[in-house]
């Protein structure tokens, strides 16, 4: 996904293994990014250009007139079946497949807009209706059309203009009585209909729809940080040769206070498995809903209604301001280039996308930089040749200190001491080139060269520094080619850095099948993006803050609270809860090139049995704890109990496999298999399991939803208050994963009616929640819902007794 598909990657390692000697050593030893370019760019050959493209070739990125019909066809028969969600989906398919202005366009706008008026989507509905007029809807049909415009005006609260398409409807039949008979009665009567309800708004005082709920908002740092945009006053910028940059709280925070607001420098839709074709189905085009159907390709946005580019089939947005804006910054360069960016992955796309953002701000001093960088000084220059920076850098202190900080400034601040949200913060994120083998440099270097002469060759066209036509005209080819490996080499260095400084943005979403009652969540990844200013901060295994998304937004709250004088730490991915202290050390050194020294890690490495995964067995016989290496043996007095850790390994295995197959069976609605079969394995996994295994949660977990799916409210309320303790030990009683835990067992409470106990759960899970995610939660809100329906129920408390 992040880095190019398999078969690029083994291709371009043989042909390295292939290269002489002298070759791989000059490009090993390369001492500069520039350097190691030129060096590897011309070893490019048409062959492999040729292969590259064959490869490419596999995904469907254009539109196709036939897919159009094909998906239109899809969605009726989900129409018909009333999955009105589904259909829209298929028809959003229909409709990125459809040229502009075409029938084929028009009719999936149209039909879209019936599965949407169905969902209770009014305001898009009207949208799409709209949509489907100006993409020339046949005048034949238009009556439908009209009526359904003139139902959501009513059902909106807008009598005017709901009687005026009323109005424009009844001309419309008397001057073209196009439709049959009986289609002209069935319209007669629902017209009848609206006209009634029309009359009955008229009367009633017009009340616009709401504005759209901007739910961030309400979200904002309390004081902003005068040197670190985006950041709260509540932190400071500090710089250590050993730690590179890192923030330090100057005041105490308390749990939940916002630290971190910002906007992605850049981020690139992960399109989810987009498949190959051909892919040995019936059909060449496939009916799987990915993330790249669902939300909107440049603000993340979910949208069941998106607008596709005019020219091609995977790019799509919430709205046409967004596709414009896309357009104009990104993708009238990108548009053609999809299958390849797909081949390259995703390191490859935000590389390109992260240099043609940078053409907005100071393009002089962005290419000046770029040029000056690279070619001189040598773009990598190792860090220990930076003079010693010793220097404490208290960026929120006085003014009187800012004087002597000047003197070295912080990489990626300004003048001033500022740091800057902008390019130059995205490209003094650190590349690590000495870290990286020189097979890996060889494939990152290789895959640009592919991308600018893919981009050489489609004329280049915007990719100039400067995007006024004239300027575009008189441009002269050598120029461009020169600028183009500057270009190259700045999209190496970001290939590089993201290794190590990409931020993935996640999302919530929901699993589990449509009918059951309680939400399982899951967290999915939705891009790959650059922040500035979470770049800053440093690793920690057991950290004291959390991050969130809303869109291409992220904000960090402290999850615990935090002393003056502390640093502010993030977790990479590899957390105490879910990996022994081997496995994250092992993680952050290949990925991220540092041995993490955290209070856990420390701990871990003095006592290993301390990590998960360790004393996790038990004694068949006397329940106490199995101890030891390869062969365990039992702890408990008088008992020799011993077994092999093989032996233990493969029954978990086992275990696993059988608790999976019970999953899926609860996905599938077959509730009393699932029962049946998670019932065996929860005796089993006692036999060997220490009772706060992770497995045991998960089986209890599932227990509980299959329970609430059956309606018995008691009983999944008891499994799911096991599973809570073995989140409990796992992440902690305020962790993130507690929060959703607490949450699913609220709404177990909530829906037996249990009022006092669900009322104890809501507001428990509503504290651990807002800690990580703020007020603007849905799922804070749908807990504050469910509060106040029960606080209706309850009866009214009469006064004490004597
Ligand atoms: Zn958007
Ligand atoms: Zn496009
Ligand atoms: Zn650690
Ligand atoms: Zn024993």
């Amino acid at each position: 996904m992040d880095l190019p598909v398999d078969e690029w990657k083994s291709y371009i390692l043989q042909k390295w293994s292939l290269l002489p000697k002298s070759i791989q050593v000059t490009i090993s030893t390369a001492e500069t990014l520039h350097d190691l370019f030129l060096h590897s760019s011309p070893l490019l050959q048409p062959e492999d250009e040729m292969f590259l493209k064959r490869l490419s070739g596999g995904y469907l990125v254009g539109k196709d007139p036939d897919a159009s019909l094909f998906y239109r066809e899809k969605g009726n028969q989900k129409f018909q079946a009333k999955d009105y969600m589904g259909a829209a989906v298929l028809y959003s398919k229909g409709v990125s497949h459809s040229g502009p202005s075409s029938t084929d366009i028009s009719l999936c706008y149209a039909n879209r807009s019936a599965a949407l008026f169905h969902l209770g989507q009014y305001e898009t509905c009207l949208k799409d209706i709209v949509r489907a007029q100006t993409h020339g809807y046949p005048e034949r049909l238009q009556p439908k059309l009209l009526l359904r415009k003139a139902e959501c005006l009513v059902t909106l609260g807008r009598p005017q203009e709901a009687s005026q398409t009323v109005i424009d409807l009844e001309s419309s039949f008397a001057a073209k009585p196009t439709l049959s008979a009986s289609q002209f009665q069935i319209l007669q009567r629902i017209l009848c209909r609206v006209k009634v309800k029309v009359q009955e708004k008229e009367n009633l005082p017009e009340i616009f729809p709401e504005a759209l709920t901007k739910t961030f908002e309400g979200v904002d740092l309390r004081e902003e940080n005068e040197q670190i945009p985006g950041a709260s006053s509540s932190v400071s910028l500090h710089v250590d040769p050993l730690k590179g940059r890192y923030l330090v709280a100057t005041k105490d925070i308390l749990p939940g206070e916002l630290l971190v607001k910002e906007d992605a420098f850049v981020s690139v839709l992960n399109p989810g498995e987009v498949p190959l074709w051909p892919r040995g189905l019936e059909s060449k085009w496939d009916i799987q809903v990915t993330n790249g159907d669902l939300h909107c390709h440049r603000c993340l946005r979910h949208t069941l209604a998106p607008v596709p580019c005019d020219g091609c089939s995977y790019a799509k947005y919430c709205s046409q301001e967004c596709m414009q804006q896309a357009w104009d910054r990104y993708h009238s360069v990108e548009c053609s280039l999809g299958a390849l960016l797909l081949t390259l992955g995703l390191f490859c796309h935000v590389a390109l996308r992260s240099t043609l953002l940078a053409r907005f701000e100071d393009v002089g001093k962005v290419t000046k930089k770029l040029c000056g960088e690279m070619s001189n000084q040598g773009i990598c220059l190792p860090e220990s040749k930076n003079p010693a920076q010793t220097l404490k850098y208290d960026l929120g202190g006085e003014g009187d200190k800012k004087d002597k900080a000047v003197e070295t400034p912080i990489p990626g601040c300004d003048i001033n001491g500022k740091y800057e949200r902008n390019y130059n913060a995205i490209f003094h994120l650190l590349p690590h080139t000495e870290n990286h083998s020189p097979e890996h440099k060889f494939l990152c270097a290789l895959s640009v060269s592919a991308l600018c002469r893919q981009l050489e060759a489609a004329g280049l066209q915007a990719f100039t520094t400067d995007l006024k036509p004239t300027k575009l005209k008189a441009a002269e080819p050598p120029v461009l080619c020169a600028e183009l490996s500057v270009w190259g080499v700045a999209m190496l260095r970001h290939m590089l850095q993201l290794q190590c400084n990409a931020q993935a943005i996640t999302t919530i979403q929901q699993t589990g099948s449509k009918e059951s009652l309680i939400t399982d969540t899951r967290r999915v990844r939705l891009a790959t993006a650059l922040f500035p200013v979470v770049s800053l901060l440093n690793h920690s295994c057991s950290p004291n803050t959390s991050v969130s998304f809303i869109g291409t937004i992220a904000t960090i709250r402290a999850s615990q609270l935090i002393r003056s004088g502390q640093e502010i730490l993030h977790c990479y991915g590899p957390h105490e809860s879910r990996m022994g202290v081997a496995e994250r050390r092992q993680k952050l050194r290949s990925q991220y090139f540092f041995d993490c020294d955290c209070p856990p890690c420390e701990r871990e490495k003095q006592r290993p049995s301390a990590g998960p995964g360790r004393g996790a067995f038990r004694c068949h016989r006397c329940r106490a704890l199995l101890q030891g290496d390869d062969v365990l043996s039992c702890s408990g007095p008088a008992c020799m109990e011993s077994v092999s850790r093989d032996l233990l390994v493969s029954r978990l295995q086992d275990l696993q496999r059988q608790v999976g197959a019970a999953q899926k069976h609860l996905r599938n609605g077959r509730l009393e298999v699932a029962i049946q079969l998670l019932l065996g394995c929860q005796s089993d996994a006692e036999s060997f399991l220490s009772a706060e295994h992770s497995v045991v949660g998960e089986i209890e977990d599932a227990l509980a939803q299959a329970y609430a799916a059956l309606g018995d409210w008691e009983k999944s309320a008891t499994h799911l208050q096991k599973s809570l303790q073995v989140v409990e030990v796992h992440h902690g009683p305020s962790s993130v994963e507690m929060g959703h835990e607490l949450f699913k067992l609220a709404q177990v409470f909530f829906n037996g009616c249990a009022v006092p106990e669900a009322l104890k759960t809501i507001q428990k899970a509503e504290k651990v929640l807002l800690v990580h995610y703020g007020p603007w939660n849905d799922e804070i809100r749908e807990l504050q819902k469910m509060k106040s329906c029960l606080l209706d129920l309850l009866p009214i408390p009469v006064g004490p007794k004597e």
